[in-house]
């Protein structure tokens, strides 16, 4: 950089986002502190882990510390380590742009958040470093990496930062703050402990502050040299009996390796001896982290080896359909030195993670015997990431399966069913399990195609998360019971009064399918009480959720819309009265409208748009005009 400032500006949304995080986490601005400890930790664990297998990088030690000091003179705060250091190029792709997808989604939902909720969402989000001008008006970051010149970045958080050539001469980093004028209370001692003990007390490598040494009795005060004291207690919790924690170090434990503001739903401290060794302290949150739902499916544990972070995410610890679950698994039987390729083919890791697959499921089934409400409260959060698992997990497809909730015609809005409480209430005459699946409950419930057996008394689960259509297929049958689907295939009815009608209306059938070109077949239907007539798919085809659902993922081109089969409903007056019309004059225009009516509103009922909805306007209007003029 050849001794020049350069001058650059921060990408837009981040300087809104400065904005935001400055004035509106003001009463929470100590989290500032554990965001920079927490990165210097990052760092170090970096350097450590890449130490490993570049040893070149450890030339200036290993002897990992978080360090910080103060200056009352010039009202600076400063949080150095010997982590990994930034190079120029990272220093101004990570402090100067947020590589995040979700920053604009983020941004959003900050502003409509309330005070309360924010640091959360902070948090979450990783925005940590820029919580530095909370309290200070100036920061300046001194950084170097092992084979890189030193660089120095500065700036006022108003948009632009400053980059220069750095004086580190050795690895890591060093931030200095200049303290507003209402941010000094950071200089005081006490305040700063504190404050590390609140969020950063389980952190493993020690943060390290000069105390001045209290003054021996006959020497001079000023002689007494400053010694270092380490700030954090550096507990391990994993490693400790659980009869040893108490509730709430789970909970600051917790708290700090999630991020989450809230307690945990559940502890699970666990841990195998023997053939397979590993230690284990697991989490299920309370509540779905915010970003939960949009931002890419990545695991939720970290793996330790021997006290040492390997990895912040690990993949193969855990299937991602358990990708709720929080914590550590620290294992003593794996090399330090583990390469992520190594991991996936490795037989412990393997092992490991069926333990703790089957230790987690086993855990939820025990809630939903036990606890079944705090169990619901579960299910809520996390029960549609559990039933990809139904979908992907074949060894487990079982044990999952015994763990679904549904709802169902009968359970009413917001309570749920199990397939085994399902089938305690089938009647006598039912031998297969309904599901109607769609795109909310509300319609569902009302929909055509559980009429008769709503009349019949059989159950129908209505299932409505986009995940459900690969997860009953998975299933496919349950205790001996068939899933199938209620907008699928034929209703058996094979009563007299149907034969007779079906004789009857042969004529008005035959004559509809001519006219609609767009379905397969026209027949009367055993499935209808009250609506006059519905779609319905064939045995094996695809429902027409499904290929609203393929098209909305941009695969519509597998799925491309099959011909239904259009039901009519033989009593209904509407059809009925069609049936007389035809029989009067089969060649009277009025009969291909009023079919095309039928039709339109069976494709309303299955949720699908109509193809031509300025010509369903039409034909209705003409009926109204036709009912009041006569
Ligand atoms: P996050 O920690 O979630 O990545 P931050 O805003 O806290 O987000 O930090 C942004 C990035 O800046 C980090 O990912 C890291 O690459 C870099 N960084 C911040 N502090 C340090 C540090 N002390 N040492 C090395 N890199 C750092
Ligand atoms: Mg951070």
């Amino acid at each position: 950089m050849s001794g020049k400032t350069r001058t650059l500006k921060f990408r837009t949304e981040l300087e809104q986002l400065l904005d935001i995080i400055i004035h509106s986490l003001y009463s929470e601005k100590e989290i500032f502190l554990r965001e920079l400890i927490s990165n210097a930790c990052d760092a170090i664990d970096k350097a450590r882990f890449e130490g490993l297998t570049n040893p070149a990088i450890l030339e200036d030690g290993n002897d990992w510390y978080v360090r910080l000091a103060t200056d009352s003179e010039n009202g600076t705060l400063t949080v150095s380590d010997n982590g990994m250091g930034m190079s120029e190029e990272s220093i101004v792709e990570h402090l100067g742009t947020i590589a995040r997808s979700g920053t604009q989604e983020f941004l959003q939902r900050l502003q409509q958040a309330d005070a309360a909720e924010r640091p959360t969402l902070i948090g979450q989000f990783g925005v940590g470093f820029y919580s530095a001008f909370m309290v200070a008006d100036r920061v300046t970051v001194d950084s170097k990496m092992a084979d890189q010149p030193a660089v120095r970045w500065e700036s006022t958080g108003k948009g632009k930062f400053n980059l220069s050539e750095g004086t580190r001469t050795t690895r890591g980093t060093e931030i200095t703050l200049h303290l507003k004028e209402d941010a000094q209370e950071f200089l005081d001692d006490y305040r700063l402990r504190a404050v590390v003990k609140k969020y950063s007390d389980f952190v493993e490598h020690p943060i390290l502050k000069a105390t001045a040494a209290p003054a021996q009795e006959g020497e001079e005060s000023e002689a007494a040299e400053p010694v270092d004291e380490t700030l954090n207690s550096r507990k391990a919790l994993w490693l400790r009996s659980p009869s040893d924690v108490e509730e709430s170090e789970y909970e600051e434990f917790y708290k700090q390796v999630s991020k989450d503001f809230e307690a945990p739903a559940r502890t699970i401290h666990f841990s195998a001896e023997g053939a397979l060794e590993f230690r284990s302290l697991l989490f299920l949150p309370a509540r779905k982290p915010m970003d939960f739902a949009w931002s890419e499916p990545k695991a939720g544990v970290q793996l330790y080896v021997q006290r040492v972070l390997i990895m912040q995410e690990c993949e193969e610890l855990l299937p991602l359909y358990l990708r709720f679950v929080r914590g550590v698994v620290d294992s003593s039987d794996l090399p330090l030195n583990v390469s992520r390729e190594i991991l996936q083919q490795n037989d412990v890791l393997a092992r490991i993670r069926k333990a703790l697959v089957n230790k987690v499921l086993r855990v939820l089934g025990q809630m939903k015997e036990k606890e079944y409400d705090a169990y619901v409260d579960f299910y809520r959060e996390f029960g549609a990431t559990l039933k990809e698992g139904v979908h992907q997990d074949f060894e487990q497809r079982e044990a999952l399966t015994r763990l679904l909730l549904f709802d169902s015609v009968a359970t009413g809005e917001g309570s749920y069913l199990s397939l085994d409480q399902y089938i305690e209430a089938m009647p006598e005459s039912q031998d297969v399990i309904h599901y109607l699946i769609g795109e909310n409950r509300a319609a569902l419930v009302n929909s055509p195609y559980v009429e008769r057996m709503r009349e019949r008394g059989e159950d129908v689960l209505l299932l409505t998360d986009p995940i459900d259509e690969f997860m009953v297929s998975s299933i496919g049958e349950y205790e001996g019971k068939t899933l199938q689907a209620a907008d699928r295939g034929s209703v058996e009815d094979d009563s007299d009064e149907l034969k007779e009608a079906a004789e009857r209306f042969a004529g008005l059938l035959t004559a509809m399918q001519e006219k609609l070109a767009e379905v397969k077949e026209v027949r009367l239907s055993a499935r209808l009480t009250t609506s006059a007539s519905c779609l319905v798919a064939d045995d094996g085809a695809m429902s027409a959720h499904l290929e609203r659902l393929m098209s909305r993922m941009g695969r519509g081109e597998e799925a491309p819309p099959q011909p239904r089969i259009l039901e009519l409903n033989a009593k209904h007056p509407a059809v009925e009265a069609l049936w007389k019309l035809h029989s009067a004059d089969a060649s009277d225009q009025r009969v291909e409208d009023y079919a095309r009516l039928l039709y339109d509103q069976a494709v309303l009922a299955e949720g699908s748009k109509v193809g031509d909805p300025s010509a369903m306007a039409r034909r209705i209007n003409d009926l109204i005009a036709r009912s009041v003029t006569g």
